[in-house]
């Protein structure tokens, strides 16, 4: 009987349309399925939001792998000494995982590569996360992309015409497992307080991704392109948590999304508004594999950017207390529910680093820490497209009017009046501004502000100026000046404790 194959699961919790999970079936040996609470230094700890999906996503894996007669083994550490340990104790020919391209992991995958070739064990990385292989979308010069419409005529291409491979029916047991983490051992779940309970409408796991897409396919495509942008309508897909954990291939999304198409459920321009969508996930991976853009100015010449700073904005601005009721709305639904409408994520993104000048790396780390769809390239890529310092990037004078954006794609207020409940009686007029209203407007709303709603913490004319004249500033510096060193030192938002 051929050596067991340990299958490393990573950021690709999914049985079907796995190719980390294929090969070691196809090596034919035993297969043993293993998840590390990866605690190396050098790689970026999930955010608290992430952690309470990670919970209930492995939970889903180990009942789906029960189900075909296998077990996942759980361990906590420093993940390329539990690998080659486990490797070693069971005797096993190879280790198969998926790439994974945020900083720290190639470097971190190859060493342990040679680290398990010393000891007999053969390394396996597949690319099984991309919907194509972003090393190879090349400009007609043979370098990166770093606009993204060329990207993706190139990419679209490439995509594979494959069908996404089913999940295997079985997997053969080792002769005796490793001794596993409970679940419940690591304490994933916050407790006190519990701020999760408005998380509850999510079902993680590959079942409740496949749910998702299969709705979203019968019903959401057909209108995506209008009702993507209203946040007070379910729109959107929702997959982007699923997505993220890998409990759904993208090309699985593809292909639902073509047959939607093909069975007359959505027309061409709906399926290719949303397959652009899942090109910009491979957009951003494609950058993110170039520099750490959580860290880095993509647009080194935003280094001398002079951002403020400002404590008690970036409060306000967390809790969902600026007085402005669109980016208050959005705040506290990434804060209730671990997510947040993608257009209100550019408003709110947009005021924490135009109207109140502050280093969008904060506002990165905070959704970081907050979001359930936490993902290193598509949050630092979307952070730095809106502050103007990303590739293709909305250009940083387009400063986005929290009011007309929120009369726009919310005309009666109602993702308001259901996120800010203290303005829900305002008439839709001056829902979007508070403070433009009649006294005796706010008094029959119940509205009183400054006491319990705040004024505008800062005010839109002056702010946009501000921000005009900031990034004057910043070009004045020059290509050849010298550039004041970005300061590393800047307060951290509150950690994965929220
Ligand atoms: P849909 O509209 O149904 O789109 C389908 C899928 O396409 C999404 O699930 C997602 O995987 C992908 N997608 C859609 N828009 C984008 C985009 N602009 N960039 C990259 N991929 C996209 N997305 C994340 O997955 N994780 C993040 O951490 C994240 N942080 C963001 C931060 C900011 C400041 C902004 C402006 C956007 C961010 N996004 C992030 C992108 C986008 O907001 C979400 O992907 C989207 O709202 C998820 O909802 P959905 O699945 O219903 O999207």
């Amino acid at each position: 009987m051929p050596a067991p194959t340990f299958v490393w699961f990573r950021r690709d919790l999914r049985l079907a349309d796995n190719l980390a999970l294929e090969a070691a079936v196809r090596a034919g040996g035993p297969t043993i399925p293993l998840y590390v609470l990866d605690e190396t230094p050098d790689l970026r700890a999930p955010g608290a939001a992430s952690l309470w999906w990670l919970d209930k996503t492995l939970a889903a894996l180990a009942a789906d792998l029960e189900a075909i007669g296998s077990r996942l083994i759980l361990r906590r550490g420093l993940a390329a000494d539990i690998v080659t340990q486990l490797a070693r104790e069971t005797a096993a020919g190879a280790v198969v995982w998926n790439a994974v391209f945020d900083p720290g992991y190639p470097a971190r995958d190859k060493a342990l590569a040679q680290t398990l070739k010393g000891a007999g064990v053969e390394p396996r990385r597949v690319n099984g996360g991309p919907l194509v292989n972003l090393d190879e979308v090349k400009t007609k010069a043979g370098g990166p992309f770093s606009v993204f419409t060329p990207f993706w005529r190139a990419a679209r291409q490439m995509v594979s015409d494959a069908w996404p491979t089913p999940a295997p029916t079985s997997l053969l047991a080792p002769k005796a497992w490793p001794v596993s983490d409970t679940l419940a051992d690591w304490r994933l779940n916050p407790a006190t307080p519990d701020w999760s309970q408005g998380f509850g409408d999510w079902q993680p796991g590959e079942t409740g991704a496949h749910k998702a897409l299969e709705a979203f396919a019968d019903q959401g495509l057909r209108t995506y392109s209008a009702d993507r942008d209203r946040p007070a309508v379910e729109g959107t897909s929702r997959l982007s948590p699923h997505l993220h954990f890998g409990e759904i291939s993208p090309k699985a999304c593809w292909r639902a999304a073509q047959a939607a198409s093909h069975h007359g459920k959505a027309t061409d321009r709906e399926t290719e508004k949303f397959l652009a969508e899942l090109g910009w996930r491979e957009f951003n991976a494609a950058i993110a594999g170039r520099a750490d853009l959580a860290k880095t100015n993509f647009d080194r010449r935003f280094d001398a950017f002079p951002w403020r700073d400002d404590s008690k904005g970036l409060k306000a601005w967390r809790r969902g207390a600026t007085g402005y009721p669109i980016v208050d709305a959005g705040m506290r639904q990434l804060w209730s529910t671990g997510w947040m409408h993608n257009r209100v994520r550019m408003i709110t993104a947009s005021f924490l680093t135009k109207h109140l000048l502050i280093d969008w790396r904060l506002g990165e780390q905070w959704f970081w820490d907050t979001l359930v769809d936490a993902d290193h390239a598509s949050n630092a890529g979307n952070w730095q497209w809106v502050a103007g310092s990303g590739a293709d990037a909305s250009p940083y004078f387009r400063i986005f009017n929290p009011m007309l954006q929120s009369e726009k794609f919310d005309p009666p207020g109602d993702y308001i009046r259901r996120w800010v409940p203290e303005l829900a009686r305002l008439p839709a007029k001056v829902i979007h501004a508070p403070w433009t209203a009649e006294g005796p407007v706010l008094a029959r709303s119940g509205v009183r502000l400054g006491d319990n709603y705040p004024r505008p913490i800062v005010e839109h004319g002056l702010a946009r100026q501000r921000a005009l004249d900031a990034y004057s500033q910043m070009r004045s510096f020059g290509s050849g000046a010298a550039r004041p060193a970005f300061n590393e030192n800047l307060p951290r938002p509150i950690g994965s404790g929220r």
